[in-house]
């Protein structure tokens, strides 16, 4: 038996009927351009939510017993009774795929979950929606729901969205559930189409490292609800519907008529985009050692033009790239939080060593920093 069909059997009195898992995520390339229907390009990593789930039968009270291995007490829900203000914030991510699978018309029996992730929390890995993703997979297997992997993307939006009460678009349970081993996930965020784009990181010799910061600064400024609310200006000034409309030719003709705050906005979106079309095409020509500049153009777009770097963030980019990273950049929210750095294998630790070195020399918190490779997406164990 795995250890974790172990942990559950120690902890619920049986064994799970079965074990499933998701990844966490790293956006590669294509950042704040979700919210503006353009293009995106994460992979899933090789680190997961992992649960041991066992449904309870159908005559049983209508009960979940949720357990974690970053948590001591186990939470009880009545799934008759489902309200996120009752349940406990960590258990709310699984209780919300309930709901939200409820929501579309299944009326669920009770389960016992026991959940181990190795996803770090909170460092732009999503390891909110690795779980949902997981949950979702293992109740639509194991009840035989027959939901498609497109539905419970969707399902698990809703759950983040209307029951935890996190606002997100679609990219990372796109990402838990669409990849596959070794491939990004190309995204367009209008139309959902998706399509694999191979990147062979460990069979070139790279690996990405995260360099989370640890740090937010999100409270000192207008953060999301400020960006957004400037690509919605800029697209309606523009008289597109979204950004992602925007060509690149038309650029400088945009710059003549719009307030040069919106016009930064707007013109880091549209090279975003034109960027993340560029990465696939490199990546399908000469492979993944090609793409460095583009991701470190992506970081200098984000901190020239969108505003929303920092300095730890801008020293975590220089410092990798000064000790060799083919390409660095910030990624997720901005003002805080991590940045990824595409290496060589062989330059990993000096690279961490140099970025650790310069952190402390700036008086700045240690940052936390870890390799990834792509991994497949969601799957039964
Ligand atoms: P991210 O998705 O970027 O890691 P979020 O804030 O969206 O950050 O999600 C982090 C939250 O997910 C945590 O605060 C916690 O509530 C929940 N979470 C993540 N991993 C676990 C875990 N292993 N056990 C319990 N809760 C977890
Ligand atoms: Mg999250």
């Amino acid at each position: 038996m795995s250890t974790l069909a172990t942990s559950f059997t120690d902890l619920f009195g049986h064994a799970p009927d079965a074990c499933y898992a998701a990844p966490g995520r790293v956006n590669l390339i294509g950042e704040h351009t979700d919210y503006n229907e353009g293009y995106v390009l994460p992979f899933a990593i090789d680190k997961v939510a992992s649960i041991g789930l066992k449904v309870h039968p159908a005559a049983a009270p209508r009960l979940l017993r949720l357990a974690s291995t970053h948590e001591n007490a186990v939470v009880e829900v009545d799934l008759g009774k489902l309200s996120a203000e009752t349940i406990t914030p960590w258990a709310r991510y699984l209780a919300g795929v309930f709901w939200a699978f409820e929501q579309r018309g299944f009326m669920l029996p009770g389960a016992d979950i026991l959940l181990d992730s190795t996803v770090p929390l909170g460092a732009g890995l999503s390891s909110s929606a690795a779980i949902e993703c997981a949950v979702a997979l293992g109740i639509n297997e194991a009840l035989r729901l027959n939901l498609t992997r497109e539905e419970l993307v969707l399902l698990c939006q809703s759950a983040e969205n209307n029951f935890v009460g996190a606002p997100t678009g679609i990219l990372d349970q796109s990402a838990s559930l669409l990849s596959t081993a070794e491939h990004a996930l190309f995204l367009d965020c209008r139309t959902r189409e998706t399509r694999q784009v191979h990147l062979p990181l460990s069979e070139s010799g790279l690996q990405i490292l995260v360099i989370n910061t640890r740090v937010s600064h999100s409270h000192d400024s207008g953060g999301y609800k400020e960006l957004v609310a400037a690509c919605t200006t800029g697209a309606s000034q523009l008289g597109v519907k979204a950004l992602r409309d925007v060509p690149l030719t038309a650029l400088p003709a945009a710059k003549e008529t719009l307030a040069p705050d919106i016009y930064r906005r707007v013109a880091h979106i549209v090279t975003e985009n034109q960027r993340v079309l560029e990465t696939i095409e490199l990546l399908d020509s000469a492979g993944p050692t090609a793409i460095g500049q583009l991701l470190t153009q992506s970081h200098a777009s984000m901190r020239d033009d969108f505003g929303i770097s920092c300095p730890e963030l801008d020293l975590a980019v220089d410092a990798a790239l000064a000790a060799g990273a083919l390409g660095a950049r910030m990624t997720g929210g901005g003002f805080g939080g991590s940045a990824i750095a595409l290496v060589h294998t062989h330059d990993a630790e000096t690279i961490s060593a140099r970025v650790l070195q310069e952190f402390a020399a700036a008086h700045f918190i240690t940052p936390e920093i870890f390799t990834v490779l792509p991994g497949p997406g969601a799957r039964a164990l």
